[in-house]
């Protein structure tokens, strides 16, 4: 069988293509991965079809060895790949597994709102949980969940109200549900609640602020990280948490929660407290009542990770 890069030179030969260009081609057509592909194409291409190719040839050689050698390419992040275009050989360029990875990231991301959350949450994955018999119970119910919702997402599915102290993973569980359905297509919203809370206040009467209640309120899928975690004025309770559960209710819309108080807890510890020290049993209830409707309590035990 001929071999390219001698046929390539034969053919630079007779048709006096000169020197220095030739001695350039010459590794070009030596190159295993050109010699690869001219070889798989050899039935489609003849030495005058390759030689008007030679400038993409060479552009191919120089940009993938540009890319392995990590320097600066002209498209930072694709890789060149030969294709054949109507009896031409062109380079296209596709993006590397580095670069795939971070697409996939940034469109994961942009399904993800978090509001005022800490950072673990972009990074927390399934693949990445620590699972131990106590935290077991509330993976099984985070992936039953995310099964449910992605078979009828139409249909209501109560959300997973996560109790525990501190460090024992739940912020990081409720941004694994999050980054996976996120991976499946599926918009959610978290919402760090303390912060979020004083936010809201510091803008009473602002408008962007009534329009960031709205998204919250109206979120396919919400979180709500860290419930009862600083005292709540009543406008808080009532104003900005009881229309948010109001809503999510009566549009059946799966919320989450995340807390250190158990349901029973947050009623009489947190929620019928006012800042001002008023016992308000009755909105407490009502309050629990939509949280109980919207979210199943699991209890999630374990060391605190944050020590480590
Ligand atoms: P909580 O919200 O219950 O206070 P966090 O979710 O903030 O706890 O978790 C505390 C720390 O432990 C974080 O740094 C988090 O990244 C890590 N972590 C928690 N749960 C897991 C897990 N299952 N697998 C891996 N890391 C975890
Ligand atoms: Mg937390």
């Amino acid at each position: 069988m001929d071999n390219i890069s001698e046929s390539m030179k034969r053919y630079m030969d007779q048709h006096q293509l000169n020197a220095n260009y030739q001695k350039l081609m010459n590794q070009v057509y030596q190159d295993p991965d050109v010699r690869a592909f001219l070889d798989a194409h050899a039935d489609q291409l003849n030495a005058e079809q390759i030689n008007r190719s030679s400038a993409n040839l060479y552009e191919y050689v120089n940009e993938r060895n540009k890319v392995a050698a990590g320097k600066t390419t002209f498209a930072p992040g694709y890789e060149p790949k030969l294709v054949l275009n109507d009896h031409l050989v062109e380079v296209t360029y596709q993006p590397t597994n580095a670069q795939k990875k971070k697409l996939r990231q940034q469109a994961l991301h942009r399904r993800v709102s978090a509001i005022m959350m800490p950072k673990l949450v972009k990074e927390a994955t399934f693949d990445n949980f620590i699972t131990d018999p106590d935290r077991q119970a509330a993976l099984n119910a985070a992936v039953a969940f995310i099964k449910a919702y992605s078979a009828d997402p139409k249909h209501f599915h109560q959300g997973l109200y996560l109790y525990g102290s501190f460090g024992v993973g739940k912020t990081y569980l409720l941004g694994a549900i999050a980054n996976q359905l996120a991976d499946m297509g599926i918009k959610s919203t978290l919402v760090h609640f303390p912060s979020f809370a004083v936010e809201m206040k510091n803008a009473i009467g602002n408008n962007q602020v009534a329009g960031r209640l709205e998204d919250v309120k109206r979120a396919p899928i919400l979180m709500i990280d860290d419930i009862g975690a600083d005292a709540m004025s009543a406008w808080v309770r009532d104003d900005i948490l009881g229309v948010i559960l109001e809503f999510r209710m009566q549009n059946e819309l799966p919320t989450f929660f995340s807390s250190n108080f158990s349901m029973q807890q947050l009623e009489t510890e947190h929620l019928a407290q006012t800042q001002r020290g008023d016992v308000e049993p009755l909105k407490a209830k009502r309050l629990m009542e939509r949280i109980r409707f919207l979210a199943q309590e699991i209890e999630m035990i374990g060391e605190n990770r944050r020590q480590k």
